[in-house]
């Protein structure tokens, strides 16, 4: 255990903004925290500041409805934190979003950063809005109006927004547009994500799921199970799911259950992704693909394969079904794909987990190139990003593989003392600013 100095702050942890009864995502990241402190030596000293959103605004979001009336809106913008640089983290619009769940988003993009050493704080942005019911010249007004209202504390030096949940690359097109006429000038750099005909980057949609792929590989490689003919459920067939299949078709594994909303899909003898996309497309959904067994929802656990890629939502592996998961691999690439429970009983079956802090940090390290190119005005090839992104994840995986074994810990452990010793050191020599 870390003796901490005596001069040592009260370990308070719980704002008192939040409901201490019910502290909704918040709880579990300040759990995790917690869980690392033990690991972080002298650092410690210096731990209750990553419990402590270093800054939150919240906003009212008034705007003209199509049917003349006028609506309010709760949005967020959370600087968690901006020790090692920046904050920098997406704009989700869902009408379930709380002032908890941005926290503990925000907080997990400060880990997610350090943990693959993006020069980056945290931070995370949302609004309270069903944007299904709405259309899109209400959706334009409503992040126009949110833009300018965070535009206090927005910029390409001060805080960064991307796309999360219900926004898009149009969406960053308007909050380009919107924080370039209050400055007075075109920032390209205050979002990323944005279309590459306004400074996006190439490669930034596939690239959450190439680094799906990326640190999947490395941990093959460890664990010494080839790549060719290597077999890979996944779940969820979206911008993520849809890219990582792809990849690891297209570098000679076989791809053997596929589940997204619509259905569960297996086959022995593998399933095209880039042949299942088109299907879905035309009809609808994954189901009845050609050569293909339908699954139940709940059998997707059960099917024979080494590598499991949970791409759609959070809680799907919990202990109801993480002691029957085949897969001597799992790479998260949805945000917080597995309960601590389940990951308990994983690790107890000695199964491999890279945690979506590591295995989904590909598309915040495109956004990074993105942010950079936006600085110089001075675009890459897909080439050059691909081979970028490539390395910084290898890198990333085999430094925290490295941290895993030295103190017998797991891979989500390790990227939490990495990345807590990151941030903390770059506190400790700044002082108590920022
Ligand atoms: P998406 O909307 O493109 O795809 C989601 C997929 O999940 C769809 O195929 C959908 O059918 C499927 N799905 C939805 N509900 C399901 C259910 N009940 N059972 C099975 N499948 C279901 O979203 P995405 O961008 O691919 O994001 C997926 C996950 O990855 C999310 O957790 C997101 O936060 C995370 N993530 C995405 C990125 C990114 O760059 N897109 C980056 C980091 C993390």
């Amino acid at each position: 255990m870390t003796t901490l100095p005596p001069e040592s702050a009260p370990l308070h942890g719980v704002p008192s903004y939040l409901d201490k009864n019910n502290l909704g995502p918040w709880e579990i990241y300040l759990e995790q925290v917690d869980r690392v402190t033990p690991y972080l030596g002298k650092l410690a000293y210096w731990a209750e500041t990553l419990k402590r959103p270093k800054r939150i605004l919240i906003v009212d979001i008034p705007i003209h409805l199509d049917d003349g009336t006028v609506a309010h809106f709760e949005g967020y913008r959370i600087q968690h934190n901006t020790s090692r640089g920046p904050a920098k983290g997406g704009v989700r619009f869902h009408q379930d979003v709380t002032l908890s769940e941005v926290m503990a988003l925000s907080a997990w993009m400060t880990i997610k950063n350090a943990a693959v050493n993006l020069p980056y704080g945290g931070g995370k942005g949302g609004v309270r809005i069903d944007p299904r019911n709405y259309s899109q010249g209400e959706l334009e007004r409503l992040t126009r109006r949110y833009t300018t209202e965070i535009g206090l504390v927005i910029g390409p030096d001060k805080d960064i927004p991307a796309p999360d949940v219900n926004t898009n690359p149009q969406t960053m097109a308007w909050m380009m547009d919107t924080y370039s006429m209050n400055v007075g000038r075109t920032a390209t750099g205050v979002v990323t994500g944005k279309p590459v005909q306004l400074g996006g980057s190439l490669g930034r949609a596939d690239a959450t799921g190439r680094g799906v792929f990326v640190t999947g590989a490395q941990a093959l490689l460890k664990l010494g199970i080839p790549l060719q003919g290597t077999r890979v459920a996944v779940q969820g067939f979206g911008n993520v799911g849809y890219a990582a299949a792809r990849i690891f078709q297209d570098n000679g594994a076989k791809i053997v259950a596929i589940q997204d909303v619509s259905g569960t899909i297996f086959s022995a003898a593998g399933l095209d992704p880039y042949a299942v996309q088109a299907h879905l497309q035309s009809t609808g959904s994954v189901t009845d693909f050609a050569g293909s067994d339908t699954l139940n929802k709940a059998e997707f656990w059960d099917v024979p394969c080494d590598v499991l890629i949970p791409a759609a939502l959070e809680k799907q592996i919990t202990p109801d079904n993480a002691s029957r998961i085949q897969a001597r691999v799992i790479v998260e690439g949805a945000n917080g794909p597995t309960t601590p429970a389940a990951d308990d009983i994983l690790r107890e079956r000695g199964v491999t987990l890279v945690p979506d802090v590591l295995a989904n940090a590909g598309g915040v390290t495109v956004s990074y190139f993105e942010w950079v190119q936006d600085f110089s005005s001075f675009f890459w090839t897909e080439m050059e990003i691909n081979a970028r992104l490539d390395r910084i994840m290898a890198e990333a995986f085999n430094s925290l593989w490295d941290v895993a074994e030295r103190h017998g810990v797991t891979l989500r452990t390790a990227a939490y003392i990495v990345a807590c010793t990151r941030v903390l050191e770059a506190r400790a020599l700044r002082g108590l600013y920022p």
